[in-house]
């Protein structure tokens, strides 16, 4: 009996060592990694600058705890400033306990206005994590079924609907700030329109509410931009980041700008490991990799590539619902029930997903080779077509 507690349903297969876009199983056999470990391997697989920025902070020092001055987090911080627009950053080591942060920082800043039971307008089909407050903010009721009580002051809207959201500001006084991803992952690729985007930020503009968003997946130069929000022209009030940030190494943030500046103050929340030199080192490596090799003009480049080779190769074939989302965050929605073509791709040599039951879900790592991109379609598309011709 294994000692691990069964909470995930795991594939069959263990890996060795990874290079580039390739992992390598025990047996020695190759897959294409068209999955990033969930869109965290934002560098694939033993890229020499990263591993050499993690041997070197090792060497010099791994952990000293926030009760000191991390010089390495300073420079990140001011790099994710440089690059988003906000103004602060707190640190986490998880996506969910960046929401944590940014749920957090949402109640403080409504019970400084007086709002008793402060709320936040939540999406359906959302993700945002395991702990409690971030399940209770997810819009999929298997995450939080059997964990109730959930928390409350969660208020939940359709995703992209904006008369849906307007009601909610005519209805509810107690909402101090809406939350959602800009792509929604887990959900499905569910991409929100630009104009959503921006009359979002309008109408929490007109309502004093923080408009915070969900990057954890999206975010880190994957969908073409460093981050979703930028599609729109806009900048939020909060944001989060996680998945890709460290390539691997667990790393996560909670930024604010404007009128959430300033809330969270010493003694209001906190980390151990939150931001240490490792998880730095990591993270700046990261982020200078994208800019010096231009992977963010690549993600936008591929994703096209990607999107429309799918297009074309499975041109009439029936049972195609879409082919969408932004750079290499892409999902392909088909009418059925798709879990199956995990275990094909696998046994093709691909690592794929697939989420909300009917779309396959493709996060390859951003240093992906075009030669990647055309194998992983011309291997993917035919077990597509043969699973809906079945
Ligand atoms: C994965 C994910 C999370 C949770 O991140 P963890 O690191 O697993 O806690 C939160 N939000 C979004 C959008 C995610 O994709």
């Amino acid at each position: 009996m294994s000692h691990l507690m069964n909470t995930y349903g795991r594939q069959p297969i263990a890996f060795t060592h990874g290079e580039g876009a390739w992992l390598f199983d025990e047996a020695g056999n190759k897959y294409l990694d068209a999955l990033s470990g969930i869109a965290v391997s934002t560098l694939g697989h033993n890229h020499p600058r990263l591993v050499d920025a993690i041997a070197r902070q090792a060497g010099a020092v791994i952990h000293t705890s926030n009760l000191y001055r991390i010089p390495l987090q300073e420079q990140l911080a001011d790099r994710l400033a440089a690059c988003s627009g906000m103004d602060e950053v707190f640190f986490a080591n998880s996506g969910c306990e960046a929401n944590e942060a940014a749920i957090k920082l949402a109640r403080l800043y409504g019970h400084r206005r007086g709002v008793d039971k402060p709320a936040v307008v939540v999406m359906e089909q959302s993700f945002h994590g395991r702990t409690l407050a971030t399940l209770s903010a997810t819009g999929n009721r298997k995450v939080q079924v059997g964990f109730e009580p959930l928390v409350s002051g969660f208020v939940r809207v359709p995703f992209n609907d904006l008369d849906a959201l307007g009601k909610v500001a005519m209805n509810c006084p107690s909402v101090v700030a809406v939350l959602f991803e800009p792509i929604q992952g887990e959900g499905g690729i569910n991409v929100a329109d630009v104009d959503y985007m921006r009359a979002v930020r309008e109408l929490c503009d007109r309502h004093d509410w923080l408009m915070m968003l969900d990057e954890v997946q999206c975010g880190i130069a994957r969908t073409g931009k460093w981050f979703g929000f930028q599609h729109a022209d806009i900048l939020p009030d909060v944001m989060t980041l996680a998945k890709g940030l460290g390539s691997g190494v667990p790393v996560a943030a909670c930024l604010a700008a404007g009128r959430a500046t300033g809330t969270l103050q010493p003694g209001n929340h906190g980390s151990t490991f939150g931001g240490n030199p490792l998880a730095c080192a990591a993270a700046l490596a990261t982020l200078e990799v994208i800019d010096s090799d231009g992977l963010m003009a690549r993600a936008e480049i591929l994703g096209e590539r990607i999107r429309s080779s799918f297009a074309a190769a499975l041109d009439g074939v029936s049972g195609i619902r879409s082919i969408r989302g932004k750079g290499l965050m892409i999902g392909i929605e088909l009418d059925r029930a798709c879990g199956a073509l995990v275990d094909r791709a696998r046994e093709a040599g691909m690592l794929i997903n697939v989420t909300a039951d009917r779309v396959i879900r493709l996060l390859p790592p951003l240093t992906f080779a075009d030669s990647d991109a055309d194998q992983l379609v011309g291997r993917l598309a035919p077990l597509v077509r043969e699973m809906l011709e079945a």
